[in-house]
């Protein structure tokens, strides 16, 4: 290790190996297949490109975004290590000799996009080359269960039998769910015991979710108090992204902006800007970001909720690279869901729909949780919750905590009594008894429950607090045509009185 310690130095100007990275690389130099899990920023590139320079032969590196690759190789050839790079926007001629490269040893990394495994011709290159390591980068794209599933991620089992040894794999990716981390280590014939997964608490992050906040309003207030720091902001559509955009720009803020609706050029042009500190802030859809290494953005806030949780700490990570104190900010309101919703039903195979709603689920829940934010992001990784982070807005959070086990009881009953099998607009309108004519139509303004909680709550407040009983497990949702909302054990137990349920002062969203 000593060796590869001077690497570090050499090549890179580290002194020292960072959590978690050692370890890989002396798993992989031992010829040992490894799963790194480590967050985005986290410091996996290193963990084979160090490796690559000290194995005999040449690192094939399977990454999936073009200009994450260029960006790579890039550096590599800045800090004199032989690299070159195969995809779509190689010539024919090009493609040749970078191939004449490699094999006469030349090269010690080559990256390729996943797409070239599905040719013969270009397998059949690669098997005359000596190819001791495979570093498969993004390492989700090929689990179903991953949120960026890539069906030819699944080509990469051909490299294992294409040279007389089988090389030694070396999975990474920012993505630790239990389900993803299996099925990566199940296709990628790795260990249980060789996988490393390294914090993901990032301790320089303050979470925060708002709900009902007047966006515009806070967004320009926002860029108000914080005039000179850098930041993201995160919008669902393209068309959210222009509105905000024109907004920002208007009130004379230095503003770019990024989407997959804009031309190559302009999205490039935008995204220097912002890289050069041009402009201060940047507004973007997800298509943004990806392999972005600017290291003093100091806030991401989501405009809209994003569709899961992987995509919102990969996204809300990008703040605070450079470990000082950043803010991520979500602004969280009911129509999301359904902005969400309908995306998912647009874009996703008919096949996925179902696991994409259950993981939406999970990111509404996070909005309406009332523990320690970072707790909540660490236990849907996999990792064991710590003490409460102190600085997430939950964390801060003065409001007084409230029984609220009655109103909790009144509201399961409620589902109960209209059978379990309806969604939680129609329980929210039984419950404040609504003149809706549906609830003549399913007899619902008989039940015993119709209008129980008139008066107290509006009909947005009840919606939040049906919100806030699936955050805690004491409701579920079951996703058939539309979702519906059932009774969990765990909410069994509330309604037979043996466990109290606790709320912080309803938020009120109200507005008369
Ligand atoms: P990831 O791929 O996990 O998102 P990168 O490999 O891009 O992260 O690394 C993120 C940043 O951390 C890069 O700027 C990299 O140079 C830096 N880095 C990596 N390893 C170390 C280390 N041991 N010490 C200091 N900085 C490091
Ligand atoms: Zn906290």
């Amino acid at each position: 290790m000593e060796q590869a310690r001077q690497m570090l130095q050499h090549h890179f100007g580290y002194d020292s190996f960072r959590n978690g990275q050692a370890q890989i690389i002396q798993q992989t130099l031992q010829g040992q297949s490894s799963l790194c899990v480590m967050p985005t920023g986290g410091g996996k590139s290193i963990c084979y490109q160090i490796p690559a320079l000290m194995l005999e032969g040449l690192t094939l590196v399977i990454s999936p975004l073009i200009s994450l690759m260029q960006d790579q190789v890039e550096a590599l050839r800045a800090a004199n290590i032989p690299a070159a790079y195969i995809n779509s926007t190689l010539s024919v001629q090009e493609v040749d000799e970078t191939m004449q490269l490699a094999s006469a040893g030349y090269l010690k990394l080559l990256y390729i996009a996943p797409e070239r495994l599905e040719s013969a011709t270009f397998l059949q290159a690669l098997s005359y080359l000596s190819v001791p390591l495979l570093a498969v980068d993004e390492a989700h794209c090929i689990s179903q269960w991953g949120h960026d599933f890539r069906p030819s991620y699944r080509a990469i089992q051909k490299l294992f039998t294409l040279w007389p040894q089988k090389p030694t794999v070396l999975a990474l990716t920012a993505t630790a769910t239990p389900a993803v981390c299996e099925d990566i280590r199940q296709l990628l014939e790795i260990d249980e015991q060789s996988a490393v997964i390294t914090g993901f608490a990032r301790d320089n992050l303050a979470f925060s979710v708002l709900i009902g906040e007047n966006k515009e309003r806070y967004i320009k207030n926002y860029l108000t108090k914080n005039k000179l720091e850098a930041g993201i902001i995160y919008a669902a559509t393209r068309k959210a992204v222009d509105a905000i955009y024109d907004v920002l720009s208007r009130s004379g803020e230095s503003v770019a902006k990024y989407h997959a609706g804009l031309a190559e050029e302009m999205r490039m042009s935008e995204q220097e800007r912002f890289l050069k500190d041009e402009a201060r802030i940047m507004v973007a859809t997800n298509a943004f970001g990806m392999g972005i290494d600017k290291s003093n953005v100091r806030f991401v806030i989501h405009y809209q909720m994003p569709r899961n949780m992987e995509s919102y700490y990969q996204e809300a990570g990008r703040a605070g690279r450079d470990g000082l104190p950043s803010a991520c900010i979500l602004l969280y309101a009911s129509g999301d869901v359904q902005t969400q919703r309908f995306l998912i039903e647009q874009t996703q195979d008919a096949s996925r729909i179902t696991q994409e709603l259950v993981k939406l689920q999970t990111m509404v829940d996070y909005c309406h949780t009332e523990g320690c934010l970072q707790n909540a992001i660490l236990l849907y990784f996999g990792e064991k919750a710590g003490e409460p982070c102190g600085r997430c807005g939950n964390c801060n959070d003065g409001r007084e905590v409230k029984d609220v086990t009655v109103d909790a009881q009144k509201v399961l009953a409620c589902v109960v009594r209209m059978g379990q099998k309806f969604g939680k607009t129609m329980v929210a309108q039984v419950l404040i008894g609504s003149k809706n004519q549906k609830m003549t139509e399913f007899g619902f303004a008989r039940l015993s429950t119709y209008g129980i909680l008139k008066g107290q709550y509006s009909s947005k407040d009840v919606s939040s607090f049906i919100e806030f009983l699936i955050a805690e497990g004491l409701l579920a949702v079951k996703h058939g045509t539309y979702p519906t909302i059932y009774v969990s054990e765990e909410g069994k137990a509330v309604l037979l009185g043996n466990r109290k349920v606790m709320r912080k002062e309803a938020v009120i969203v109200r507005k008369l």
